[in-house]
């Protein structure tokens, strides 16, 4: 994939309709945005295209709305929100790509901004429908990707719409493709990548990609016991893809075989359920990972993987790290988290934490201003280090 893509810099905009692309999936509650993060750093592409005469039409989805149109998926909030950081009118359509938005976007004068509803509204939306994608593109002259959580998806408002017109990208997506690309194209080494949190079985998947690109692969959180499991352990109540066994089997020969160190917990925090509330009191042990009882779970790694893991994180030039090593929620369970997003801050390597919740963790551990980036993409991060071309992005006109 070619990593070096035209920016709105790098284009006409001055008088042009322009389609930006932005990810207002921000979270709700009540009706009020509780966290506008996303529409901040969303503002810089949005500035740039109002100060240079843009007539600009911004869309995004926001949560999953399942069938059709509902006021509680609907972005007015976010108008409000970015006409109160712009300090000018944002213009609600009632439409995604319908009469009013067509409307409105033809009323349109330079410097002006509109906002779609949400996008998700449409069907035809993640069907990537060439007809949503063309009634989209005849609102504008040309498309602007900057949203790169949803990069990794073919979509009509994010990789269909650039059939129909000129495409280039934001400067969060920019920003994100340099990045990332630069560490992942040509990796300074040894090159160490570190795996966790709970959706074993989409990043089980990724370990067959990795073990193609990095020097040492680090194992933990939830989809450590699977590897636990395929090494003939039992592993109690923790999570377990039964299904994976084989694969990981398959994995740790792979690595074997390419030189690749694998590293997996030696030591782990159990307890006898899962926290509720999640961030409740708990009680915990902690044990060789070959004595994990029937009745506990993991739920953290223990200090002697934590060190191991460190270890590996201090001699690394290039860090990438996609899952907490537990429940880091949790005060008692997140001494692994803490552990690794100390080590990687300590380190000199270029660090890249991609994945929601890891990124959460490294924010609210304070630890966020000292990686060299993270991404606001979980999956879209996930799939660019693989390797994996994201729609998103290759639908962007190269330099
Ligand atoms: P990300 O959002 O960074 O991609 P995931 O969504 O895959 O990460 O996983 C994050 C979640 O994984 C956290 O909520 C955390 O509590 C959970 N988790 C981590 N380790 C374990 C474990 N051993 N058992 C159960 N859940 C875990
Ligand atoms: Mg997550």
């Amino acid at each position: 994939m070619n990593y070096n893509k035209k920016s709105i810099e790098d284009i006409d905009v001055s008088g042009k309709r322009v389609l930006c692309r932005c990810d207002f999936n921000v979270p709700t509650k009540n009706g009020v945005i509780t966290s506008d993060k996303r529409i901040v750093a969303a503002m810089p592409t949005i500035e740039y295209l109002v100060n240079h005469n843009a007539r600009v039409i911004l869309c995004s989805h926001m949560g999953k709305p399942k069938n059709g149109p509902a006021p509680e998926f609907s972005l007015a909030v976010v108008a409000k929100r970015i006409s109160e950081l712009l300090g000018k009118e944002v213009v609600m359509a009632a439409d995604v790509a319908g009469a009013d938005a067509k409307a409105k976007a033809a009323a349109l004068k330079d410097g002006d901004v509109m906002l779609l509803e949400n996008t998700r509204f449409e069907k035809g939306e993640t069907k990537n429908d060439p007809e949503l994608s063309k009634a989209l593109a005849s609102m504008a002259d040309i498309f602007v990707n900057d949203a790169f959580g949803s990069a990794h998806r073919a979509h009509a408002s994010t990789a269909g719409v650039a059939d129909y017109l000129p495409a280039v990208c934001g400067y969060l997506v920019q920003k994100e493709v340099s990045i990332m690309g630069k560490a992942l194209a040509n990796p300074e080494r040894p090159f160490v990548a570190i795996l966790g949190g709970a959706k074993v079985a989409d990043k089980l998947n990724v370990i067959n990609n990795l073990l193609e690109k990095v020097d040492t692969l680090i194992i933990g959180g939830g989809m450590a016991y699977t590897f636990a499991a395929a090494k003939g352990y039992s592993v109690g109540k923790s999570l377990l893809d039964e299904t994976k066994i084989d694969y990981c089997k398959d994995m740790m020969a792979k690595a074997e075989a390419k030189g690749v160190k694998l590293l997996l917990p030696i030591d782990v925090v159990i307890a006898s359920s899962f926290p509720s509330p999640i961030d409740g009191p708990v009680e915990t042990a902690t044990v060789a990972i070959d004595a994990i009882p029937d009745d506990m779970e993991g739920l953290d790694i223990g200090p002697k993987t934590a060190e191991l893991f460190a270890d590996a994180v201090r001699s690394a030039k290039t860090v990438v790290w996609n899952g907490p090593m537990g429940v880091f929620e949790n005060p008692t369970l997140a001494k692994g988290t803490i552990a690794m997003a100390q080590a990687l801050a300590d380190s000199d390597a270029t660090t890249i934490v991609g994945g929601g919740d890891s990124a959460a963790a490294c924010e609210q551990l304070g630890f966020a201003d000292k990686i060299t980036h993270i991404s606001t993409g979980g999956g879209a991060s996930l799939e660019f280090l693989e390797g994996k071309e994201l729609p998103g992005i290759a639908c962007l006109q190269d330099k």
